[in-house]
């Protein structure tokens, strides 16, 4: 699966917001957006204020980058939210929400997305007593998720659960026991769980040009 390889800081300071990318980083004063309050790249000269449409494209990079999807695995998302019922942009974030990488990430198993995927493509992942290798695996209400047993001693892990408890960051839609490092889905995630605001309805009003 195709992916950004590109410096993850960059892609914070694009937006001028913290996407928090990098998990423990993000939360110091190292985070690149709080050090340089400006966009990547050569100066520029000062720019008038965005049209309605740069103010949602924007947007979508952001959500889009947040949960490190690339512009045609978001499409497919967000087509797929618009054919479901109910409000397209709340579809389409349960739908991100649901991803395995972020779910793993969110029961506190890895540090960030990235680091979650890893783990999920190194087989570390076991959902429902099976290996899933796919990040973009989309869990369901009842399934379990677990740290693959040889895993579950590694230093790092050991350290994103720490980050975790300090955070208290564990979603009411996760139920996760950390001494067994595995988890349940005890429902599905909606807008609400999600607490970074972000516009989805302009994601929305983008795609619907
Ligand atoms: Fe973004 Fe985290 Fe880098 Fe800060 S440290 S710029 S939040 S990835």
């Amino acid at each position: 699966m195709a992916k950004y390889l590109g410096p993850s800081c960059k892609l914070c300071r694009r937006e001028m917001t913290p996407l928090m990318l990098k998990g423990q980083r993000c939360l110091t004063d190292k985070c690149a957006v709080k050090k340089k309050k400006y966009p990547p790249g050569p100066p520029r000269k000062r720019r008038g204020k965005l049209s309605e449409y740069g103010v949602q494209l924007r947007e979508k990079q952001k959500i889009k980058r947040h949960y490190g999807l690339l512009e045609k695995q978001f499409r497919r998302v967000f087509e797929e939210a618009s054919r479901g019922k109910g409000v397209t942009g709340d579809n389409m974030m349960s739908l991100l929400e649901r991803r395995l990488d972020n779910t793993i990430f969110r029961a506190g198993f890895a540090s960030s997305r990235m680091q979650a995927r890893q783990l999920i493509q190194h087989g570390h992942v076991l959902v429902n007593g099976t290996i899933v290798n796919i990040p973009s695996y989309r869990v369901k209400l009842g399934m379990l998720i677990e740290i693959e047993e040889k895993f579950k001693a590694n230093v790092t892990l050991e350290d994103s659960i720490k980050l975790a408890k300090a955070l208290s960051a564990v979603p009411e839609w996760i139920e996760v026991d950390f001494e067994g490092k595995k988890g349940k889905i005890l429902r599905l995630p909606t807008r609400q769980d999600i607490s970074v605001t972000f516009n989805d309805q302009m994601v929305v009003e983008l795609y619907s040009k």
